[in-house]
């Protein structure tokens, strides 16, 4: 099989590996689409510190089931299907409790373990899900980065007369603003860069504030006629905001994080009890595939809407190193393997 590595941080090379023996519990599936996200970039810099080299890079890939093992049911050999990058031990604490996402010894297809920048992949049958034959492959490989908007959305309870704050306009930003839409929210989203709030607008946002011409707060109390929001998603995931998104929640108000820095944020415990205020963190996603497969089948959501452009894998690498000089934008990169 054909496979995209980074070697080490800068070095790219496209190589090809033995696949590897089937073992019980397995599938191979031969990757069709394979989307570029942030934490690539990061692998490919060097600051992504879970990672160790040379790594296959990707987590959100899809494709057609080759070969299952013999005693793997559910799914056979020409199914399309997605897969779910998250692998859980299913026995620590966490993962009996119902939090296989933050699994003692959880690994990343494509971070810890080697992903989708591949022709093919051998995966454990229970990380893939079946779509419909009438799903394009561009949908579909979409799937992963609205298990990411669908999991915060769950985390923070966002429903029909919330008032949402989405600090962030990315893919991840905006595949939770699509999301809170859809469960029937008002959106305000925030950014620095006017073009992404523009796209931002196209997705559905009722309001959009650039942070860099306008108060944050002053803005949110403005559009919210002085009452705050009642959730705060942090896909800007800036430090030292965190004590503005506290003071942009309404009484009650839900704040979810999804940063990694290991900087610290100065807060004081008085908007968060003065407010009964609940902070939760939402980490990649816990088993939301199933139900995000639904919506996209059901057009509850649109998520061709977020593709920026499509590129065949022999254009992977430069693909690759332009997004890492230019940043990553508020639309999808995608590779095609087929
Ligand atoms: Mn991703």
């Amino acid at each position: 099989m054909k496979v995209l590595q980074v070697i080490k941080p800068g070095e790219i090379a496209v190589t090809n590996k033995e696949i590897g023996k089937l073992k019980a519990g397995e599938v191979i599936v031969d990757i069709k689409r394979v989307g570029i996200c942030g934490s690539d970039i990061h692998i490919f810099k060097g600051s992504n510190p879970f990672t160790v080299y040379p790594r296959v890079i990707g987590h959100e890939m899809t494709g057609l089931i080759a070969e299952i093992a013999p005693d793997v049911q559910g799914v056979r050999a020409g199914d399309g299907v997605v897969i779910d990058p998250v692998l859980n031990c299913g026995v620590c604490d966490a993962c009996r409790r119902g939090h296989p996402n933050v699994c003692g010894s959880l690994k990343v297809m494509g971070v810890h373990a080697d992903g989708g920048f591949a022709s093919q992949m051998i995966v454990p049958s229970a990380n893939v899900y079946k779509v419909p034959e009438t799903m394009s492959w561009n949908k579909a490989v979409l799937v992963e980065p609205f298990s990411i908007g669908a999991n915060i959305c769950d985390r923070t309870g966002v429903e029909k007369g919330d008032r949402v704050l989405v600090l962030g306009s990315g893919v991840i930003g905006n595949a939770a603003l699509m999301t809170a839409k859809m469960l029937g929210a008002e959106v305000i989203v925030c950014d620095i860069d006017d073009a992404k709030l523009e796209k931002a607008k196209e997705l559905g946002a009722d309001h959009t504030i650039n942070s860099i011409e306008l108060d944050l707060q002053e803005e949110v109390f403005r559009l919210t006629k002085g009452e705050g929001v009642t959730v705060v998603i942090d896909a800007a995931c800036v430090p030292a905001l965190f004590q503005s998104l506290l003071e942009c929640a309404a009484p009650g108000g839900r704040i979810g994080v999804l940063g990694f820095s290991k900087d610290f944020s100065e807060i004081n415990q008085f908007e968060i009890t003065r407010k009964e205020l609940s902070i939760v963190g939402s980490r990649l996603n816990n088993r939301r595939f199933p139900q995000v497969i639904r919506w996209f089948e059901d057009g509850l959501l649109e998520p061709e809407k977020l593709i920026n452009s499509v590129h065949s894998f022999a254009d992977a690498e430069r693909v690759l190193r332009e997004i890492a000089s230019t940043g990553v934008n508020s639309g999808k990169t995608i590779i095609r393997l087929d």
